[in-house]
């Protein structure tokens, strides 16, 4: 019995909507999953109401991008209540901030000479939490590039033309709206970034876990990891960071699981703090 702890949707930059993740996820016989998307919970709802008619728990989740010292950091949310007001009224500012950066973004992409919509991006995201993978596929389809990695290195990535910083939570803020709203605040992809470097801190902020186990750890990150986590007692989470069947990395929903007596763990921490 195993769970996937960290899987997009529709609702931010995944291509599976929650259902069609819910029977995927179902299909590989999984026991649960999270649903943590970017910046917001729209998609839970709908997992919920998908899993309850297949028999697939879900942990409702969130991922947050925060920034400390220039390095971006993600902070991973479960068993948060989704109708916490002060989670709602961050996300909507979050939400808005997203709108107004791939704004800013599009149309320095327009001052290049080249015709691309605002509304289309919207479109592609569903509304949901825009980013610029959706301005990348935008770009694709309208044939300005030939795939999403050009997108990026031509256009859109850090340095280049049509580049806006998005605004990004402090760490300890990401972790306080974690807690607020009732849930569980993890440390995702410490590998990725480095920051495990700033453990210290987070932990102080009141974090509870380390994602040990993400598709873009080494063998040798996960040892390291696992044995971080064990002498900080931080709880060990992990999962497949599953966007959709095209992704560069997190292409495979349960590639990367942890054993169902995580997400115990991670319920019974969350009763224990009340
Ligand atoms: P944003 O949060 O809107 O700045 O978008 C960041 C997301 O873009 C990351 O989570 C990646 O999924 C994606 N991304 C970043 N760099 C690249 C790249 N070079 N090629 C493809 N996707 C990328
Ligand atoms: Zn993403
Ligand atoms: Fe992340
Ligand atoms: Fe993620």
């Amino acid at each position: 019995m195993s769970a996937d702890l960290h899987v997009h949707t529709t609702a931010s930059d995944g291509t599976d909507g929650p259902e069609e993740v819910v029977l995927r996820a179902k299909e590989l016989g999984l026991k649960a999953i999270a649903v943590t998307d970017h910046d917001t919970v729209e998609g839970v709802e709908p997992a919920l109401a998908a899993g309850y008619l297949n028999d697939l728990e879900i942990v409702a989740g969130v991922e947050l991008g925060a920034e400390y010292l220039g390095k971006e950091l993600h902070l991973l949310g479960y068993f948060i209540n989704i109708d916490n007001n002060s989670l709602k009224n961050k996300l909507r500012l979050l939400m808005s901030e997203r709108k107004k950066r791939i704004l800013k973004m599009t149309q320095q992409v327009q001052n290049l000479g080249i015709p691309v919509d605002y509304e289309k991006v919207l479109a592609v995201s569903r509304s949901g939490s825009v980013g610029r993978p959706h301005l990348a596929r935008v770009l694709v389809e309208e044939g300005v590039v030939k795939n999403i990695a050009e997108a990026f290195s031509k256009y859109i990535g850090f340095g280049c033309p049509a580049y806006v910083p998005r605004y990004k939570l402090k760490p300890v803020e990401a972790i306080k709206i974690i807690s607020e709203a009732g849930g569980v605040p993890v440390l995702a992809h410490p590998g990725q970034n480095n920051a495990h470097e700033r453990l210290d801190m987070l932990i102080n902020a009141g974090l509870a876990g380390l994602e040990v186990y993400h598709p873009a750890h080494s063998q040798e990150q996960e040892n390291y990891f696992l044995r971080l986590a064990g002498e900080r007692g931080l709880i060990i989470t992990g999962g497949s960071d599953y966007h959709g069947p095209g992704h560069k990395t997190g292409n495979r929903l349960g590639a990367v699981t942890v054993p169902y007596d995580s997400v115990k763990e991670i319920n019974w921490y969350n009763r224990r703090k009340r």
